[in-house]
């Protein structure tokens, strides 16, 4: 590696405010697209003016929640004010790899995780469709589909199949028929421990809607197929890739539910059923460039005030509902409706006990979890071919997956970024932060940054053919670590934005987005929400719940946010009815036999 760099430039604390003049383009785009909702200035300031009383609204987190309550609520005459601690976007923004820019160029584009739609999400996807871009079409013409999502595995590379079809009709025997071909390549696990758990992804497609959330809900996916006694090739190959490729999940923390629901939307999305996208989605751009200042530019001109730098430090209870919100231990906000939009280990410290008092539900918070998953992106000077779309390690302690980002992106990366001699990011999701690496022997948490890029690339080479040749040092321009992981290799290591984990039995501590307080509203990831997993998509799901509830409280009558729900085959109604009749009944499901297939 030559010029190496690290992350260590402090947070613009205007981050994602410096976003160039957008909102003259968005609202003639806007305009010229018809799009729903004011589209001019003078439209948007009507609406203010139009607001009726009791439509104040307070939102307190400026991530994917935030901005979609804000978005429903002012395109329906509410007053939204949105205080964001930190960064606009929160968890699924990019960032600047600030003082890398020369020549008129950009900063080196970073995130804080790479940013994976699949075809399932629907949620997000309207959101982005009534939103102008700049010079013509809408947010969601940012979509580019990933071509194929591959693994790697000591050395071979093995590709998902991005399109399927299903011989005869939608039936579990068409299906399994199909997922024995999908994961043929999977050559290296033994036949039997491959057909039992294709047998348990059946079980699952078929389970009924109890069964689902009384009994998947409250185990892990490792003990749902069954981890214990089988090869370590299934538990790599097959367990381990097929979560982290999906979820960048961990098979023994996240729960066969989240995980299940996740693999029948991949299946359906490759299948074309469910008018599901593709099955790898992402965007062209930087996601601030592709989204949140697009987003936020089309928000302010409707009349969203937004408020950087303020955190949300207390919530006020007098007579069964919040008086008042207290920003930066001094500044007092008051409004009709206050929306608690920021993530879990942060709305947590902010219940205190007189909220607890009037909801003791919210308690159940305290039971969640979060766990450590956060973006290294590597500058290379050449483009490397890892593949077509997102990719998996498979094997590698430190669940590292990748998206190689410049060749979906419509800017050529070196006349754009950098000082001209980057032509690619290869942006890493590592999931695993404590387990020890191939290379020091310590954990990620344990090693400093210039170990964590040594690391990565070693794991990289084990799991990539002639790995060594492929990811040279000398190609490796310079790398960037997630800003919010701070103190490494001292025992003050922290994560100040680690994600929730959709851990056994989550969704019994997880809230409704209204709360028996009747001006107090939940909108994050951590909310209940049909795609069940920590995401965009749920966070997305979560600000249109709220929204909702925010215009039944406010009897502003009118119409409601759509809530989109993950597809179900209609073909499989007789089998979900079963099934629940089986739970009912203490039996198993009718696929679900104990390891048939064992020598
Ligand atoms: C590395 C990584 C990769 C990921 N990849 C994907 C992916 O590919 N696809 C996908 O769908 N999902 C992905 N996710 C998950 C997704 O990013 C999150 O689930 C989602 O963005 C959460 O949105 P949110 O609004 O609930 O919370 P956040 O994004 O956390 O936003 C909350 C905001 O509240 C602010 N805040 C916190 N406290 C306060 C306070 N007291 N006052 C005011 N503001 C406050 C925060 O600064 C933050 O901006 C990924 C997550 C990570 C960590």
């Amino acid at each position: 590696m030559e010029e190496q760099s690290t992350s260590a430039a402090p947070q613009n604390q205007d981050e994602g405010v410096g976003r160039r003049g957008f909102v003259t383009g968005a609202l003639a785009a806007a305009g010229a697209a018809g799009l729903g909702g004011p589209a001019s200035a003078s439209r948007a300031s009507r609406a203010r003016r139009k607001r009726a009383p009791g439509r104040r609204v307070a939102v307190f987190g400026g991530g994917m929640g935030g901005l979609t309550v804000a978005h429903e609520l002012i395109e329906r005459g509410f007053e939204v004010t949105v205080y964001e601690r930190k960064a606009w976007g929160g968890k699924c923004r990019s960032m600047p790899f600030t003082g890398t820019a020369t020549g008129g160029r950009q900063d080196l584009p970073a995130e804080h995780g790479f940013r994976f739609f699949p075809g399932f999400y629907q949620n997000l996807p309207d959101t982005m469709e009534r939103v102008p871009r700049p010079g013509g079409g809408t947010l969601k013409d940012n979509f580019v589909d990933g071509k194929e999502v591959s693994a790697f595995y000591n050395g071979t590379k093995m590709v998902l199949p991005a399109h399927g079809s299903i011989v005869g009709t939608l039936s579990p025997g068409s299906l399994l028929t199909f997922l024995s071909t999908a994961v043929k390549v999977i050559g290296n696990v033994p036949a039997w421990e491959v057909a039992y758990f294709l047998e348990k992804m059946i079980v699952f497609v078929t389970s009924g809607p109890q069964r689902r959330l009384k009994q998947w809900e409250n185990m892990s996916f490792a003990d749902y197929v069954k981890v214990k006694g089988k090869s370590k090739r299934y538990n790599e190959l097959l367990v381990d890739m097929f979560t982290s490729t999906l979820v960048a999940a961990k098979p023994d923390k996240a729960n066969a539910h989240t995980m299940g629901l996740m693999a029948e939307a991949w299946v359906y999305s490759t299948l074309g059923l469910g008018g599901y996208g593709a099955p790898d989605r992402l965007l062209n751009a930087p996601t601030n460039e592709a989204l949140i200042d697009p987003w936020m530019d089309h928000l302010r001109a409707l009349g969203v005030d937004f408020q950087i730098g303020r955190t949300l430090t207390e919530l006020k209870v007098a007579g069964g509902r919040i008086s008042g919100a207290v920003l930066d231990g001094t500044q007092p906000v008051e409004a009709d409706h206050y929306v608690l939009a920021v993530p879990l280990e942060r709305a947590v410290p902010l219940l205190n006990a007189d909220i607890l008092n009037a909801d003791p539900n919210l308690k159940a918070l305290g039971n969640l979890t979060t766990d450590w998953m956060n973006g290294v992106m590597l500058y290379l000077k050449e483009p490397v071919d890892l593949g077509r779309g997102h990719v998996a390690y498979a094997g590698q302690p430190w669940a590292l997956t990748s998206i190689s980002q410049a060749q979906f992106w419509k800017k050529r990366f070196n006349r754009t970024y950098g000082d001209g001699t980057v032509n690619e990011c290869l942006s890493i999701d590592l999931s695993a932060w404590d387990r020890k690496g191939v290379l020091h022997g310590r954990t990620a948490k344990e090693c400093t940054p210039e170990q964590i890029i040594e690391e990565v690339l070693a794991q990289l080479r084990r799991a990539v053919p002639r790995g060594d040749r492929v990811l040279k040092d000398s190609n490796v321009h310079s790398w960037f670590i997630d800003p919010a992981i701070t103190g490494l290799a001292t025992p003050q290591v922290a994560n100040d934005e680690p994600l929730l984990i959709n851990s056994p039995s989550s969704w019994n501590f997880r809230p409704e987005s209204t709360t028996a307080i009747p001006n107090l509203f939940l909108a994050s990831d951590y909310v209940r929400a049909n795609i069940n997993l920590a995401t965009m998509e749920g966070a997305n799901e979560a600000g249109r719940k709220a929204a909702n509830a925010i215009i039944d409280a406010s009897g502003a009558g009118g119409s409601k946010a759509r809530l989109l729900d993950l597809w179900q085959p209609p073909a499989f109604n007789g089998f979900f009815a079963d099934d629940d009749a089986r739970f009912a009944a203490g039996k198993p499901n009718a696929f679900d036999v104990i390891d048939p297939y064992r020598p």
